[in-house]
């Protein structure tokens, strides 16, 4: 039955020892699976994992004591000396790994669904896509969607027993840094529908080229291809159009002047505030859509969730109202739009590869403003060998784009200054350096971007910024 998790049957299904204390509620409907103690609700069910600081294992009480009904845990610990018994009324699941049984739990459940599953990859854009799939969608059906960035081994898994009885579609966003990993996600979320959004340049240091990460990404389609499934192919990256060649069961989008494909973006522009606009066009009619997004990359994002709306038979004015309600929620980071004191800040401090930044620097060049436009330049990280190169071919990307300066931060940034010559206004390995030499320089009227790796913690010299002018 959708929804309905039956803890008694577990062990038929994987080995897991069921462990209860008398009288334990063995049938969960709409289950609250959670791993972090502190979100621990009545009757929930926790799993202890051992984080890198902290073992799940040690808050088996508090979870308890907190109203969990069961806790999956692991057998050498269940085992142990000292370990405590479950209180009357609650239970362990007592696995080998309690990831794996993590990923099991979440695999069976969402086999008692039989809805659409989408699944959104792809290189850049993932996280965006699936909110403005959702919102889309939103306008017509139920959809339970992967909550902020929960996109791995352990935040599929989340999402999938996040889905509820009344769950008419999911969007379930994934995410791979190593080869096999997609494989893994798939299993566990049966996608009846897939996206990619691109293929590019992300986790080198594992997939090490563009032809590693389409290989990887492109399981996606393989897999719907042998399960009846549909796949959206966008038609702009030609990684995607060659992996879709021959595919039955396709639905493409793309920017193109193409009839071939079946939704299109036309006519895009870019209004005063610097947020992006286009044509909507599908099955001989067009609606102009005006998102809240800057950044000219976002209409292709938008147009993958049109195509998934259009395919699911929602209307153009459905559509349009999905899109043009959303908007980046606070803290959002990718691309941002703060304002300091009449400078316009683009927070893109969320991540960076070389891709993301050459679309975040055409963003800043396509804003409008009245003083300078200025782009503070961070490391991207996991690059593996790639990185030199990568960092010098946004060096080049810089030299030749019109902005008037440039900062960098970081040491593999010191790349981007050497290749983007005189524009280079300093280098900062030192974020309050950094901060108090932006201080001086930006005035009024300026726009200035801020992009790294998130491990850079850019966005904390774009935090003072705001709280000091
Ligand atoms: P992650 O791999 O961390 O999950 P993601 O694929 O979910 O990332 P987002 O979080 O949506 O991607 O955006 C991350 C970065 O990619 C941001 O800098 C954003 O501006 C940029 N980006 C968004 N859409 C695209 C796109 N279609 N092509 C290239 N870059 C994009
Ligand atoms: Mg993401």
């Amino acid at each position: 039955m959708q929804g309905v998790l039956n803890i008694e049957e577990l062990s038929l299904k994987f080995p897991v020892t069921v462990a209860g204390n008398g009288d334990v509620r063995g049938i969960v409907t709409d289950p609250v699976v959670v791993i972090d103690s502190r979100a621990v609700v009545d009757g929930a069910i926790f799993v202890a994992l051992q984080g890198e600081h902290t073992d799940g294992h040690q808050y088996i009480d508090e979870v308890f004591a907190k109203g969990a009904h069961w806790a999956m845990v692991k057998k050498a610990w269940y085992e142990s000396e000292g370990a405590p018994a479950a209180p009357e009324g609650c239970g362990f699941l007592v696995v080998e790994d309690p990831v794996a049984g993590l990923q099991r739990l979440a695999a069976i459940y969402r086999q008692t669904f039989s809805i659409p599953v989408i699944a959104v990859g792809g290189s850049n854009g993932k996280t965006t896509t699936k909110e403005m799939v959702a919102a889309v969608l939103g306008t017509g059906f139920t959809v339970q969607t992967s909550k902020g960035n929960l996109n791995n081994h352990l935040g599929v898994p989340l999402t999938l027993l996040q889905l509820r009885r009344q769950t008419g579609i999911a969007v379930v966003e994934m995410g791979i840094n190593h080869p096999g990993e997609m494989e893994l996600l798939l299993e566990l979320a049966r996608p009846t529908h897939g996206l990619l959004t691109n293929i590019g340049h992300e986790h080198l240091e594992f997939l090490l080229n563009l032809e590693g990460v389409a290989a990887e990404e492109t399981r996606l389609f393989r897999y719907l291809q042998q399960h009846g499934g549909t796949c959206f192919v966008n038609a702009d990256d030609l990684w995607l159009k060659e992996a879709a060649e021959g595919l039955t069961g396709s639905f493409t989008y793309g920017t193109a002047d193409d009839s071939q494909i079946a939704c299109q973006a036309r006519h895009i522009a870019v209004d005063r505030s610097g947020r992006v606009s286009f044509e909507f066009v599908s099955g001989g009619l067009s609606e102009r859509i005006a998102l809240h997004f800057i950044g000219k990359h976002n209409v292709i994002n938008a147009l993958a969730a049109a195509a998934v709306g259009t395919y699911f038979g929602l209307s153009l004015e459905q559509i349009k109202k999905g899109l043009e309600a959303l908007r980046p929620s606070p803290g959002w980071k990718r691309l941002e739009v703060q304002d300091a004191g009449g400078v316009v800040l683009i927070n893109d401090t969320y991540n960076a590869n070389s891709d993301s930044m050459r679309l975040a620097i055409d963003a800043l060049v396509d804003i409008p403003c009245s003083g300078k436009k200025i782009a503070v330049l961070g490391d991207m990280l996991e690059l593996g060998e790639a990185g030199i190169v990568e960092h010098e071919k946004t060096g080049r990307y810089i030299q030749q784009s019109p902005i008037d300066l440039l900062f960098t931060y970081g040491r593999h940034a010191r790349l981007y200054g050497i290749e983007a010559g005189a524009r280079c206004h300093g280098h900062y390995e030192n974020r309050q350096k950094l901060l108090d030499e932006l201080k001086m320089v930006v005035q009024p009227g300026d726009a200035v971007l801020f992009k790294a790796s998130r491990s850079m913690r850019l966005e904390l010299v774009v935090e003072a910024l705001i709280k000091e002018r």
